[in-house]
């Protein structure tokens, strides 16, 4: 059987897909981009009710699609989740002893994978490996790479879903670069992760692939 190919794209960016296969496949995937520690559907500056904004309001709304799938869906995030509100500067900064609430969060949700995105590297890479250490899924950066030539973070994990195997692929965006450039020191590339994963996962059939590319 042919592989399907499926490319998910979050934040701001155009979304190409090719798809060659023999049969149906039935599958649910949910995706966030851009939580920026907005845990509940509050806003911490003004503090009041957020109508737009939380993973809290998305929580409703993920739990109404497991009640009506065999399945459980494909939950992703593209990344910048630890990055945005006061929540994520008390995390980083503040009380690095407890863990972070957005994880929490997002580990309670059952997330299946999600992208690191630029903000991730807002506080440094520590504040960030201490995150991905608290996270019960993984957050994937298949092009970011260290000085020496190897892979920073997890670049890709595969989920099964009706019987289908999928391989979700996460890139962050080459700005992070110059956004927290005084703070990484990593060496960023962009080409080739579908062609690599498909190389590499030769019974994988469907691989969804998780850009960062938002501001
Ligand atoms: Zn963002």
């Amino acid at each position: 059987m042919l592989p399907v190919v499926a490319t998910l794209l979050g934040g701001a960016c155009a979304l190409p897909m090719v798809h060659e296969s023999t049969r149906t496949v039935d599958l649910v995937v949910a995706a966030t981009t851009d939580v920026h520690a907005y845990v509940r559907g509050w806003d911490y500056y003004a503090n009041r009710p957020d109508t737009v904004r939380g993973l809290t309001r998305v929580a409703t709304i993920v739990d109404s699609l497991r009640r009506v799938s065999t399945e459980l869906p494909v939950l992703v995030d593209a990344g910048d989740m630890l990055q945005g509100s006061p929540v994520a500067y008390v995390a980083a900064r503040i009380d690095t002893m407890m863990p972070n609430p957005v994880m929490l969060a997002m580990n309670a949700m059952q997330y299946t994978a999600a992208a690191v995105g630029n903000h991730e590297f807002n506080y440094g890479l520590p504040a960030l490996e201490r995150a991905i250490r608290q996270s019960t899924f993984p957050l994937l950066a298949a092009n970011v790479f260290t000085a020496e030539g190897k892979h920073r973070f997890q670049g890709w994990a595969v989920a099964t879903r009706n019987g289908v195997k999928i391989a979700i692929v996460g890139a962050t965006t080459p700005g992070s670069m110059v956004s927290s450039g005084c703070l990484v020191r990593v060496r960023v590339l962009y080409i080739w992760i579908i062609k690599d994963v498909l190389t590499r996962a030769e019974k994988i059939e469907v691989v969804f692939e998780l850009h960062s590319c938002s501001s």
